[in-house]
């Protein structure tokens, strides 16, 4: 079997990278990546769990985490904690970078981006002397809704 066209540049570089760690192919690990690939921003494991069991994928909770592991050590999966010891996770990808708005009320999570963000961290960067290779950038606080929620006493 031959690898799609279709796979992104993350997929393969997930791949890659997974062989030269000397992890073998196939199972959770394929499966894991499908669904990464797919996700449009951070999701919790559980979130996972159920999309992968709903197309039956189904894969269990531990398996999750491990391939998780891995990849996040691999520098392919980043973690984003949203309190109540709660994390999400997603690829890191160049062509899926954006940063996040985490509510520590409800967990949400919204994703979002700004040239002036980039620019300014390229900025200060320089000024340091420093080669950056990555960066993510959480804004911790209440989502709207909570925020109402909050003010009408719900
Ligand atoms: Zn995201
Ligand atoms: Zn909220």
């Amino acid at each position: 079997m031959s690898t799609t066209d279709r796979s992104s540049s993350w997929r393969r570089r997930a791949e890659e990278r997974l062989s030269d760690a000397g992890y073998r192919r196939g199972g959770a690990r394929t499966v894991l990546l499908d669904l990464l690939d797919e996700q449009r921003c951070a999701r919790t494991v559980l979130e996972m769990e159920d999309d992968l069991r709903a197309s039956d994928r189904a894969v269990g909770r531990a398996s999750i985490y491990r391939v998780l592991d891995e990849l996040e050590q691999l520098h392919l999966v980043q973690r984003i904690e949203v309190g109540q010891g709660i994390a999400r996770y997603e690829r890191i990808a160049p062509d899926h970078h954006h940063h996040h708005l985490v509510c520590q009320r409800c967990g949400a999570v919204v994703p979002f981006t700004d040239e002036g963000l980039e620019q300014a961290i390229h900025r200060l960067s320089d000024g340091a002397g420093f080669e950056v290779t990555g960066h993510d950038v959480v804004l911790h606080g209440a989502c709207a809704a909570c925020r109402e929620a909050a003010a009408t006493g719900a």
